[in-house]
């Protein structure tokens, strides 16, 4: 069963080593594990609803409170101590397009806020409804997940968009062909969220990010329906498609969305490189996407996160071989680890695979190792569930993203960090903090960050230093001139930041187009845009 306060189905564990306890208590010290909130007490909190009953909905304070918000830090301190700010005041389930069609037109009467959830894996405030907002009615879109078409001389499949992704690469495998969008959310994540954040996926150098894959697909606004017929291009002025995807739920409900699909690929492997620096290592995937070799996957870690990751990986003798063979090797602590993915044909892989290896050769990069590469495959969506274990050891994680031009990318990831260690220092705090390039392309990479600091006593005080942290490191990604999201989206936690990257004229248009779409402002309120 799905965790109530926490990632992934509680069936799944991944305990933190005990080396690796060690090691975050040297780094960072040791944080309060005071003991969470029961889900009773949590339900409790729940506050009575202010819409009636109605048999098209659920007013039980355990679908709100399921229904409350996303996977955000301040989701989680409100999830594990019992403080969320707002609750939804009714939880409705879509079954077809009638019953999202209607759902609207109900809310409408009632003069209530809807929010579309597809699998509720927001990290930035997508799906909270506002405190001392409208009555809200959130709808769950998780029941809309069938595969409508499969068309194979186009390949193009239409699913429901409530789809969650291991079904939907179920559906296709059994007639031979993938998607191949796994964001590391895969297990929970739907089509629709997929696309209504513009979300990116692990192997998205080689099979598109979602704007890539989505073809077209049926919204239902209040001002009525739009089809977007899937074309394979188009010069009829401004395309809709582009316009809804990363629209946040805002502009309508993506009821089903067709999506470009591949047959399944004949091999597909991953390996670990080492560089003796980050910086030589990221002139190697530069140089490998520039030179549009036909890899999967370059994902480059720093210094920090290449230890971090060999720690936590709880493999203490693999760990210290891989140690004594690098320092042998002339690798010490600036080391940086690769992964890179290769996917298709079996004969192009090999060859991808020999070019890929002389570019990092060329930059002082080892031999691929494919066991690294293996156990990375094996924990691809496991890792997220560490944070469920970091949380009970004491210790809070978060992480930022943003996407820039190479000649700012490194400089960026820098002032990141250092903007993360000032603003928890000042909250005597040492923060652990390591960075990837998660994506790359022939212009940029993406620098994801992520961040662990102890868990105070008192959650306000988690908070507050999350809070500060946040504030600072956004200000820092506006002012270093990258993108206040490379795959997360605004939702509410991003939304003062947007006006830098569109500026006041582009958030006015995009403002008229949620108006033009919901004139009484009804869908998700506040999120993208703003009220
Ligand atoms: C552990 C973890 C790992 C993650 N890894 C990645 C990653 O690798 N790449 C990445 O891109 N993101 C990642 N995310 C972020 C998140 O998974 C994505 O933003 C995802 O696309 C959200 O999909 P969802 O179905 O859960 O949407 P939700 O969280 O339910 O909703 C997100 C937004 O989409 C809107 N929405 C949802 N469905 C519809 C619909 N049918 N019509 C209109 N609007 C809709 C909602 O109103 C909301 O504004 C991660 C999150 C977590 C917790």
């Amino acid at each position: 069963m799905r965790r109530w306060n926490g990632w992934g189905d509680d069936a799944t564990d991944y305990p933190l080593p005990e080396s690796a306890g060690e090691y975050l208590a040297g780094k960072v010290g040791r944080g309060s594990t005071a003991p969470d909130a029961s889900l009773e007490q949590l339900l409790r909190s729940v506050p009575a609803s202010r819409l009636p009953d109605d048999s098209r909905w659920s007013v039980q304070p355990q679908d709100r409170l399921l229904h409350a918000c996303g996977q955000s830090l301040p989701d989680w301190v409100g999830l594990h101590t019992g403080r969320l700010p707002a609750f939804p005041d009714a939880v409705a389930y879509a079954r077809s397009e009638e019953d999202v069609r209607s759902m609207l037109a109900l809310c409408r009467q009632r003069n209530a806020a809807l929010i579309p959830y597809g699998g509720g894996t927001s990290v930035v405030g997508h799906i909270n409804p506002l405190p001392g907002g409208p009555p809200t009615v959130t709808l769950d879109l998780s029941d809309l997940r069938r595969l409508l078409s499969l068309d194979e001389t186009n390949r193009v499949a239409v699913f429901e968009a409530g789809v969650c992704g291991p079904e939907l690469e179920q559906d296709l495998s059994a007639r031979g062909y993938t998607l191949g969008h796994f964001p590391q959310s895969f297990e929970f994540s739907t089509l629709g969220g997929w696309i209504a954040t513009r979300s990116c996926g692990q192997q998205s150098y080689y099979y598109g990010r979602i704007e890539a894959l989505f073809a077209g697909g049926h919204l239902e606004t209040p001002a009525g329906a739009i089809d977007l017929p899937d074309l394979p291009a188009s010069a009829a002025g401004p395309d809709l498609r582009q316009v809804l995807l990363g629209s946040e739920g805002r502009l309508g409900i993506l009821t089903r969305a067709s999506v470009r699909v591949r047959p399944r690929p004949e091999t597909e492997a991953f390996y670990g490189i080492f560089f003796h620096d980050w910086a030589s290592g990221a002139q190697a995937v530069r140089e490998i996407a520039q030179s549009a070799l036909p890899v999967s996957m370059l994902r480059l870690s720093d210094a920090q996160e290449t230890e971090t990751t060999l720690v936590l990986a709880g493999k203490p003798d693999l760990t210290r071989w891989a140690d004594r063979g690098l320092r042998l090797a002339g690798f010490r602590h600036e080391r940086s680890l690769l992964i890179l993915g290769i996917t298709g044909e079996r004969r192009r892989a090999r060859e991808t695979l020999g070019h890929a290896r002389s570019i990092c050769r060329r930059h002082g990069g080892l031999p691929p190792i494919a066991m690294i590469g293996r156990l990375w495959q094996k924990s691809r969506f496991r890792s997220p569930y560490l944070r469920n274990t970091l949380w009970t050891s004491g210790y809070a994680l978060d992480t930022v993203e943003t996407a820039l031009p190479w000649t700012k990318a490194l400089p960026a990831a820098l002032a990141i960090q250092q903007s993360l260690h000032r603003s928890f220092e000042a909250h005597n705090e040492r923060p652990l903090v390591f960075t990837h390039l998660s994506h790359i392309y022939t212009d940029g990479a993406s620098v994801y960050t992520t961040f662990l600091f102890r868990r105070a006593p008192d959650p306000e005080a988690t908070l507050a230093a999350w809070r500060a942290a946040k504030q600072a490191v956004s200000r820092t990604i506006v002012e270093s001139g990258g993108t206040i999201s490379h795959q997360h989206g605004v939702g509410l936690d991003h939304a003062p930041y947007l006006q830098a990257e569109k500026s006041a004229a582009g958030l006015s248009l995009l403002r008229a187009a949620c108006l033009a779409m919901d004139p009484d402002g009804m869908l998700n309120p506040g999120k993208l845009v703003g009220p």
